[in-house]
């Protein structure tokens, strides 16, 4: 015990400690003072082509707690949508990862990429959104013709003429939209025909056991020929092995997210695997 005194991950092991500091109230606190400490960051994700050429990243959401180390978007963004820190958080999210594109418009090895933001349901149902995203683009100097906007069918259930309207108003300065863990949520065929989509992601849940799985192996398929029938691009998220990648595009998928490729990223990581892919291309 003694040893372990001097040792700053101590507090997080004491059962006491921990009782503490996973309270919601105390949780809450440390996402509002985590946003104000700059404890927040994003990781990128390539997203690939069969041929291993790197066509943009998603961009995914980390918490640098100073005692709990790197904390999982699993573990507060459904306390972060319930308690309303997700707007905060999510606005930060788009205003990091347009700065991020704008820097790379000046970098030669990756103008080219596109990044995809993640957007939840409650951040995307405010009146406000599409002004917000306008605001933004413009501050940031990025190019929204390079921004993709991850929704989840949550986003898209209710209101549907309102969807419609602010896909659109986005859509026309140029952005991108890509429905996320397609087939895990609750919207219909006929609401997915009528949206201004540009992309459909097959939720990892489908690919994990695509080869073992006949169930899965069918929905996957299923939604590869909806997502051609509709004219709408489709990737494959949560791809681990060269098997389910090959087995994907025999069906006609052609690009790909996954540890296959590379776990998320921090910047200059990317940066060095992107310059290394086009270096072989
Ligand atoms: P998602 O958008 O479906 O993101 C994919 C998740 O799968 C990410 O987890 C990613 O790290 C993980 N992943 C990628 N490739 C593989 C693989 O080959 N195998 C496995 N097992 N997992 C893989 P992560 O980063 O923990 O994010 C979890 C979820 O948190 C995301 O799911 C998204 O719903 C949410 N999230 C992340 N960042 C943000 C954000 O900025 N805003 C919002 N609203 N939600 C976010
Ligand atoms: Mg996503
Ligand atoms: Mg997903
Ligand atoms: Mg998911």
């Amino acid at each position: 015990e003694a040893k372990l005194a001097g040792r700053n991950t101590l507090r997080f092991f004491d059962p006491v400690m921990q009782a503490r500091v996973s309270t919601r109230a105390e949780l809450e606190s440390a996402l509002w003072v985590g946003l104000e400490k700059e404890q927040f960051l994003l990781q990128y994700q390539p997203q690939v082509l069969a041929d291993g050429r790197i066509t943009g990243a998603e961009a995914l959401l980390r918490w640098r707690h100073p005692e709990r180390g790197m904390v999982s978007p699993a573990e507060f963004i459904p306390l972060a949508e319930e308690n309303g820190f997700i707007l905060p958080l999510g606005r930060w999210v788009l205003e990091s990862a347009c700065a991020q594109l704008a820097h790379w418009a000046h970098d030669a090895r990756m103008a080219h990429l596109s990044v995809a933001v993640n957007v939840s349901a409650r951040q995307f149902r405010q009146d406000a959104f599409v002004a917000e995203v306008i605001e933004i683009l413009e501050r940031s100097g990025a190019n929204p013709a390079r921004l993709k906007i991850e929704l989840t069918e949550n986003s898209l259930v209710t209101d549907i003429e309102g969807v419609i309207a602010k896909m659109a108003a986005l859509k026309a300065r140029g952005v991108g939209f890509l429905l996320d863990d397609f087939g895990t949520g609750y919207s219909s065929l006929a609401y997915l025909k009528r949206l201004p989509l540009d992309q459909i992601k097959i939720d990892q849940g489908f690919v994990r056991d695509i080869l073992v799985d006949p169930n899965d192996a069918a929905i996957a398929k299923m939604v590869i020929v909806l997502a051609d029938s509709l004219g709408l691009a489709v990737i494959a998220e949560g791809v681990e092995t060269e098997a389910q990648r090959l087995f994907l595009e025999q069906q006609g998928c052609v690009a790909y997210q996954g540890y296959l490729f590379s776990r998320p990223l921090a910047v200059p990581d990317l940066e060095s695997l992107v310059d290394a892919s086009q270096r072989l291309a």
